[in-house]
């Protein structure tokens, strides 16, 4: 064996070979994979093979696009079968609620460019001849579905590989890494040792295992999963016979079934309820090629409704149950990207669908290893939108809560139980006591909205029972004053000689004076936006940044990655060591005033002015800022005075009308604004021209921050978006992101998020356009539940245009 490589990629199933190939296929040679056993040992093997485009998030969805449309290349380049069966398929909606999932689902196919169409289920009846139409209301056909062979997928990723350069060591196991001082890593395996810069952990079911030799718990867990394979079936033949066509791909969401044909029979799987994790705390390492015992018992419900749904299926015998194992994130979607603070290690694991998704995440991890940015939107699948607080317990109740869920409607307005409340704040009761409906973001738990007595979220993909609440909300913050927890931030601390020229490198902004605060975009080398913040310098080379909260380890992992080494600049994520609390609206100074000694006049206290300020008898940091775009005040403390500052608002804002708002309230005031928000408007794909932030780049600053040449490239050519705004002629139901916007009928764009804007009575979506259109008045249409409404675009906030009353 080699002493030393670019690069080695630890595991050798489909995740692990595609990473191998794409390192190769862009130029990475000298790359080495190490496999403990042979290629497929882990959760590949015994896979179904079946392989679809669409999934929840439209990002993951491109890179399973992406994954199918390799699979041609990789059999030619290796000349490998990969028994590559292109059938089609069907999605299945037994529930108009369902139904309408597909059609929002189909509604973002539109824009991504693919061919699903909604039918009926006659016409899905004709292409997939085993249901019975009488127990669907809808469907949705997608003619890039079907199944390959698993091993001979992996190989044929190996054999490309090979052919450009890696080399792959089986039987051999890696059983320790070592980080030496610059950086690089000793791999110690079985057979002697290879140093290397860079090391993927692809260890599919020992992927925990291969983060523990570095120190990380990564959260992963393995599942039990099962299918059965039935004898011939005659209607399969027949359907064969008179068609000359395969039996198509098929899931049926309420029946919680996949099912596809294998020989002359059927292969019919489930994501059952009663689902089982396997290996809960450790990944034997003498785990092979073995099948898990079968268990009819734990399936047999998902069967029934199969049995009832497909009555073929009665008369079929079944020849074998496979039951195998593989890993799940919390989220059931891909863990891949580096780590804070380990240079140089890669994560590639997780992937439960490595034949939709392995290409893809090779492809996404390569790109990020040579060239520093994945070059696609991955945010859903980047292994830091999850902190140290997603322990192995929160993991584990989390990923068996997923897999049950794997075929159930997530609906919009639905927060999922599972590992609640895990992180809370000191006011967590107090919010409860006031009727709080709460969510959670990254593992923080946060008010939706206030509810009376009684009275709960009905999900729905339409207007709910929240609606007249969370009206009520809003009318409160925009006529008298409002509270809201301020949880969801981020909060850092940047101190030391070199913060200043530091941060004027790291963020796009001019750096603001003494006292006073800016938003302040950041970007990647590649001039896209990687953040958005709100910067405060606190005087004495101090300052204090917020952001989004779901974004924390991200963005710290960028901050360290570029602090400089000489200790100059310290960066501390405040997590929940900092809490805060909100007031907004046209009393909230006057409330404010009440609490403080200190004159807190328009004159003394400016729009974006920020200090300390004892609030009654606690030490806080106020900032004049609020994202509900109206008068207001960020109030920042330690957790101990949390309580009672809360108390204090409370009493002393009575009689002005105070009243707890959340963050549904939140975004429906700040969508009539048109404020942007992270991982909605602002994302990687996204440049600062294109996402409206012009006025905060400064290109003729001084310091040369990372993204300058890109993003005057981009000022330059104006690049290819623009972020508009649209109030809608919506019915019932509200734009929510990810709905086609329709330029003279043809879909020219999506839309990022949007919800009812309560205090001006109208609905409104924000979304990306192409730039040449994107100034035209008329001809705006877009999408909801199936149904093309008319749009008309807003140039200018609905609600104070001026900021009259943000700054006044
Ligand atoms: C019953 C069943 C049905 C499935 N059906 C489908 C399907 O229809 N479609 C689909 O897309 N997916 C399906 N899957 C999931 C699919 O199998 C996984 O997504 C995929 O196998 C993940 O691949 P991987 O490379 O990440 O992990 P693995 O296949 O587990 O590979 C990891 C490899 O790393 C090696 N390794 C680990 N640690 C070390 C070490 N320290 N040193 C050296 N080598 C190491 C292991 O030996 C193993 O070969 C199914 C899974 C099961 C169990």
């Amino acid at each position: 064996m080699q002493s030393h490589a670019q690069a080695v990629v630890i595991g050798g199933g489909v995740v692990g070979c595609s990473v191998l190939y794409h390192l190769t296929k862009a130029g990475w040679t000298d790359v080495v994979l190490l496999e403990r056993s042979e290629l497929t040992s882990g959760s590949t093997w015994h896979a179904a093979g079946g392989m679809h485009t669409i999934n929840g998030d439209p990002n993951v969805a491109k890179l399973q696009q992406y994954t199918i449309g390799l699979y041609n290349e990789i059999e030619e380049l290796s000349e490998q079968s990969i028994g590559l069966h292109l059938t089609g398929g069907v999605f299945l909606a037994a529930t108009k609620e369902r139904f309408d999932w597909l059609k929002s689902m189909h509604a973002k196919g539109l824009y991504l460019g693919m061919d699903t169409e909604i039918i009926s289920p006659r016409e899905a009846a004709d292409i997939f001849p085993l249901l019975d139409p009488d127990k669907f209301v809808g469907a949705m056909s997608d003619p890039l579905e079907g199944h390959l062979d698993p091993s001979g997928t992996t190989w044929a990723y190996a054999k490309a590989a090979r052919k450009y350069g890696a080399v792959i060591h089986q039987q051999t196991r890696v059983t320790d890494l070592q980080q030496n001082q610059d950086g690089s890593w000793r791999v110690i395996t079985e057979q002697g040792e290879i140093h290397t810069e860079h090391v993927v952990n692809a260890g599919g079911l020992w992927a925990r295992e291969v983060g523990r030799m570095v120190g990380l718990e990564l959260p992963v867990l393995a599942m039990e999963h099962m299918y059965l394979l039935t004898e011939d079936m005659p209607e399969v033949v027949a359907f064969n016979e008179s068609s000359g066509l395969e039996v198509p791909h098929c899931v049926d969401f309420d029946g919680e079934l996949y099912l596809r044909q294998e020989r002359k029979g059927m292969l019919m799987g489930t994501y059952e309820k009663a689902c089982k994790p396997w290996s809960p705390k450790e990944t034997p390492w003498d785990f092979g090629h073995e099948l898990l015992p079968e268990d009819i018992d734990r399936i047999a419900p998902s069967l029934e409704v199969g049995f009832e749904h497909f009555p073929a299926f009665q008369n079929a015998g079944i020849k074998q149950v496979i039951n195998g194992p593989f890993t799940f994130a919390p989220d059931g979607n891909p863990l891949i990207g580096p780590i804070k603070g380990l240079r140089g290690y890669w994560c590639a694991c997780g992937v439960m669908a490595g034949f939709s998704q392995g290409g893809g995440v090779g492809f996404a991890l390569s790109n990020w290893m040579i060239e520093g940015d994945p070059g696609f939107d991955v945010w859903a699948m980047d292994v830091a939108r999850y902190g140290d607080w997603a322990t192995l317990a929160f993991t584990n109740k989390k990923v068996q809560e997923n897999y049950s869920r794997r075929f159930s409607i997530r609906f919009p307005n639905e927060e999922l139980p599972a590992g609640r409340p895990l992180r809370t704040t000191p006011v967590y009761d107090r919010l409860l006591a006031a009727g709080a409906q709460m969510g959670e973001a990254y593992g923080l738990e946060q008010a939706l909205w206030f509810a009376p007595k009684g009275v709960v979220d009905e999900f729905s993909w339409r207007r709910s029972t929240d609606f007249e609440h969370v009206a009520e909300e809003v009318n409160t913050v925009r006529t008298a004053v409002g509270m809201m927890e301020i949880a969801s931030f981020a909060k850092y601390t940047i101190r030391g000689s070199g913060a200043s020229d530091w941060l004027d490198r790291l963020l796009t902004c001019r750096l603001p004076a003494e006292g006073r605060m800016t938003l302040a975009p950041m970007l990647n080398h590649g001039g896209k936006l990687i953040g958005d913040f709100s910067l405060a310098n606190l005087g004495d080379g101090e300052y204090f940044i917020a952001g989004s909260g779901l974004a924390e380890n991200y963005h710290m992992r960028w901050f360290t990655q570029n602090l400089p080494e000489d200790s100059s600049v310290e960066i501390i994520a405040r997590g929940a060591g900092l809490v805060g609390l909100s007031i907004a609206g046209p009393k909230s100074r006057k409330l404010l005033q009440r609490m403080v000694d200190d004159d807190v006049s328009n004159q003394a206290f400016r729009f974006l002015d920020i200090r300390k300020l004892d609030v009654g008898m606690a030490p806080c940091l106020v900032g004049r800022v609020s994202f509900t775009g109206d008068l207001g005040y960020e109030i920042w403390m330690e957790p101990e005075f949390q309580r009672y500052v809360f108390d204090l608002i409370q009493s002393q804002g009575e009689d002005l009308g105070l009243r707890l708002f959340g963050s549904r309230a939140l975004n429906s005031l700040r969508v009539e604004k048109n404020f942007g928000s992270w991982a909605r408007e602002y994302r990687p794909v996204y440049g600062p021209y294109e996402a409206g932030m012009a006025r905060f780049v400064a290109l003729k600053k001084g310091a040369d921050f990372i993204g300058k040449v890109a993003a005057a490239a981009e000022k330059e050519n104006g690049g290819k978006l623009r972020l508009r705004v649209f109030v809608v002629d919506a019915k019932d139901a509200d734009a929510i992101g990810d709905e086609p916007i329709r330029y003279e009928g043809e879909v020219k764009g999506w839309v990022t998020s949007g919800g009812y804007a309560h205090a001006s009575g109208v609905s409104v979506a924000m979304g990306y356009v192409a730039k040449e259109i994107a100034d035209k008045q008329y001809g705006w249409s877009i999408d909801i539940l199936g149904e093309t409404l008319p749009a008309s675009p807003q140039t200018e906030p609905l609600f104070d245009p001026t900021a009259e009353r943000m700054r006044g």
